[in-house]
Parts: C-alpha cells; sequence; structure tokens
C-alpha cells in the first residue's frame, strides 16, 4: 500500500513533456490503396470568421489566460456561502470550477453545436479537456500536423476539394450538407467515401462530427465506419489498447448516422438550435455552384431554391437509401513518418456501454456535474498533459496522498514503539 502510494504519488507530480519525433513528409504514394475511384468535388468555406474553433495563442498567453479564468472562478468561489470541495461521497471536487454560472455548453459552445470529440475526448480526462476549452484549444502537436496532413491525402483519394467565399453562416451549413450529399454519392459510386459530415441530437444536444471513412467491405456486404489514427511506430498496437476515447468516437458517428438513414431527426430544431434560417437563399458563389454541380436547373427539378431547407430534404432522401452500417467498427492505422498502411483493428458496437457514456458526458456538457481528473490508477497520463503545473484535480490528489503517506508512517512509527 505504502509503495503503491508513492509510485502514484510519483506519477502525480512528475510532469514531464513528451517531445514528438520529427515526422518525415508523408509520400503519397503510400496512401493510395491503387484503386480508381469516381471522383467527386467537395466543397471548403473560406470563411468569413474562423468562429468554429479557438486558435491556440502561445504557451505563455495560454498559461496566463488559464491562471486568470481560475482566479476569477475562485473569486465567484468564494462568494457563494457553505461551499465544499468534498461531495457526499467523499469526492474533492474543484471548487473553482463547480461554481462557473453557465453551463460548459453554453459558455465553450454557445449552446449551438457540440462535435463528436467534444464528447469522446471526456473519455481521456475529463478535466483536461474543460482546461483546454478554458484556454481555447490544445496545442497542435508535430504529430497532430502529420496526422492532418495524412488524412488530407487520403481524402484527395476519393475527392477534390474547391475552396469557396462564404457570407453567411446559412452558407457554413449549406456546405457541410452539400457535403454529405457528395458524400453519400461517392459512397453509392465507389463504395467508399472520406470526410462525411454527419450530425444528429445527444441528450437534447446538438452534436456535428466527421466520420474519416465508410466504406464497403466485399465479405460482409455492410458498410464500416473507420477512423485513421497515425503512429510512431509501424506496426499495429495491442487490441486492448484501442483507446476508449477512440471507441466512443467511433460508437457515436455509428449511432448518428444510423439514426440519419432511419429519417429520425427534426431539421426544424436544427435550424432553431444553430439560429439559421433555413428559407434563406445562399450567397451567389455557392449558389451557383449547387445550381451547377447538381445540375438542378436543367433536369427534374428546375425552380430549385438552393437553401437549407431544400438541401436538408435531399440529404434526408439520400440517407434513406442506403442500409443500417456494420455493428463492427474499424480503427485504421498509419504510419506517421511515410502514410503507409500498417493495418487495422476491428471492435463491436455496443449500445449500452455508448448510451451510457453520452447520457454520462452531456451531464458535465449540460453543466449539471464538474468534470472529474485522472483515476489514480491513470495517474500516467498527467505525465503528457500539458495542464499539469495549473491542474488543480492533480494538486488535490498529491495533498491526499501525502496526508495518506504521513499517516501510515505514523501508523508504522506508532508499531515500532
Ligand atoms: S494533470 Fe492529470 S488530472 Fe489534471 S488535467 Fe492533466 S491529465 Fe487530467
Amino acid at each position: 500500500m505504502f509503495t503503491r502510494c508513492l509510485k502514484y504519488l510519483r506519477q502525480f507530480i512528475i510532469t514531464r513533456r513528451v517531445s514528438n519525433k520529427e515526422i518525415g513528409n508523408p509520400s503519397s504514394n503510400n496512401l493510395f490503396d491503387n484503386k480508381s475511384y469516381i471522383k467527386f468535388t467537395r466543397l471548403k468555406a473560406l470563411r468569413m470568421n474562423d468562429n468554429i474553433r479557438g486558435v491556440p495563442g502561445n504557451k505563455f498567453s495560454r498559461n496566463y489566460k488559464l491562471a486568470r479564468e481560475v482566479s476569477e472562478a475562485q473569486t465567484n468561489s468564494t462568494k457563494v456561502a457553505g461551499s465544499s470541495s468534498i461531495d457526499n461521497n467523499n469526492n474533492h471536487h474543484n471548487t473553482s470550477l463547480s461554481h462557473e454560472e453557465k453551463s460548459p455548453y453554453a459558455k465553450f459552445r454557445g449552446s449551438k453545436a457540440l462535435y463528436v470529440t467534444d464528447f469522446a475526448s471526456l473519455a481521456w480526462c475529463e478535466m483536461q479537456q474543460h482546461y483546454a476549452l478554458m484556454v481555447g484549444g490544445k496545442k497542435e502537436t508535430k504529430a497532430m500536423k502529420a496526422g492532418s496532413k495524412i488524412h488530407n491525402e487520403l481524402e484527395l483519394q476519393v475527392h477534390d476539394i474547391i475552396t469557396i467565399p462564404t457570407k453567411t453562416k446559412e452558407d457554413l451549413w449549406g456546405i457541410k450538407l452539400y457535403n454529405v450529399i457528395v458524400g453519400l454519392e461517392s459512397l453509392d459510386f465507389n463504395h467508399k467515401t472520406r470526410e462525411l459530415p454527419i450530425f444528429g441530437f445527444v441528450s437534447d444536444l446538438f452534436v456535428f462530427g466527421i466520420i474519416d471513412q465508410v466504406g464497403m467491405k466485399k465479405r460482409e456486404g455492410e458498410w464500416t465506419i473507420s477512423d485513421t489514427k497515425t503512429r510512431v511506430r509501424p506496426s499495429l498496437p495491442d487490441q486492448k489498447k484501442i483507446l476508449p476515447s477512440v471507441k466512443y468516437q467511433l460508437m457515436l458517428y455509428k449511432k448518428l448516422f444510423d439514426t440519419l438513414i432511419q429519417g429520425a431527426i427534426d431539421d426544424e430544431i436544427i435550424y432553431q438550435r444553430l439560429c439559421l434560417n433555413p428559407d434563406l437563399e445562399f450567397s451567389s458563389e455557392l449558389a451557383n455552384i449547387i445550381k451547377r454541380f447538381r445540375n438542378f436547373d436543367n433536369g427534374e427539378e428546375k425552380g430549385f431554391q438552393p437553401n437549407l431547407r431544400n438541401l436538408m430534404k435531399i440529404v434526408v432522401n439520400n440517407f434513406g437509401k442506403f442500409r443500417k452500417s456494420s455493428n463492427t467498427l474499424e480503427v485504421n492505422y498509419k504510419y506517421q513518418k511515410d502514410g503507409s498502411d500498417i493495418g487495422s483493428l476491428y471492435f463491436e458496437y455496443d449500445e449500452n456501454q455508448i448510451t451510457n457514456y453520452l447520457t454520462k458526458s452531456a451531464k458535465y456538457w449540460k453543466g449539471d456535474r464538474t468534470p472529474d481528473g485522472v483515476p489514480i490508477e491513470e495517474a500516467w497520463k498527467c505525465q503528457i498533459c500539458e495542464f499539469a503545473d495549473d491542474c488543480e484535480w492533480r494538486l488535490n490528489k498529491i495533498k491526499e496522498l501525502s496526508q495518506t503517506k504521513r499517516a501510515l508512517a505514523e501508523i508504522t512509527n506508532a508499531g515500532r514503539k
């Protein structure tokens, strides 16, 4: 017991930063799977302003911002009389975080769209996710940059991409819906699509995500949802090492995909939630592209009004042509250095597991509970956490373990007397 305490105490205290190895340029030759695809053209928004995700600042400003936020929250918390940092189950909670006025959904996402990763990343460490939201995002590592580059290369296998200017938020969501239609067409023709936008509701919260890949495996004859991960080593990890966050991410994709296939989506609530006017015509650039590429004005859909309401009808209709996805979910691994394929691991969808996880996560987002740090058995995560120096959860654990260590020493000494 004494040794175990020391081990965990050490893990919480050490804040070693792991530096990523230098990453080489991905060679596109390694990324292609030697099949020829009919290429569909996806749109990419040239944003009016980048309001979807915060842009992380440098280390100094991040630390400063975090310190300021924590200090403001602490000031607020002292105004609450009789507040306690220990709940009925004797669990310590971060007092400064438990008295925020707004829910994380309202504060960090403006009560609009959450992302699939907003749910999935809570599985690594809720406190870390919370701190990342407070400072405007996680630091982009070399590994993340290399991963994005490989994802882009893979997407260009099946899609061309053109960037167009946007003027309204309806344009931005119009592009997303247009890309859903294009993605489903690619799935229909090529039996494969990448970067497929997906959306739906989790406990009344609107969720949006992009599935890395949906493809048909000939032997199974089912649509398999897949996520691509990059690895520093060119070998598959152990099956047990598929991270819970990756599993939840894929299970949520499947849940949203299958719900759209069943047509069980209320688009009016989406427009209300996102404050969108579904009947507003898209700006001329987007409207012209939609008409030209979709040939709406020449064929049976003459007089087609390019707006969200009409695009949504096509989306729902096109999803209805597909069957539910496979219960087997795929994690495909690429070698970070050159993008070559390492292979895939598979696991089974578990409806109870994902439902329970989403219910618990939604409570955090709605502000019904405070975020938890890692359990003591996972204290090793603190060693590679950029927020370790400021993390109150970790500091509280160190304090608790030091007290336990002192108490054990006292008991041992008393026994010797
Ligand atoms: S230091 Fe540990 S508990 Fe705190 S945010 Fe990081 S990983 Fe989570």
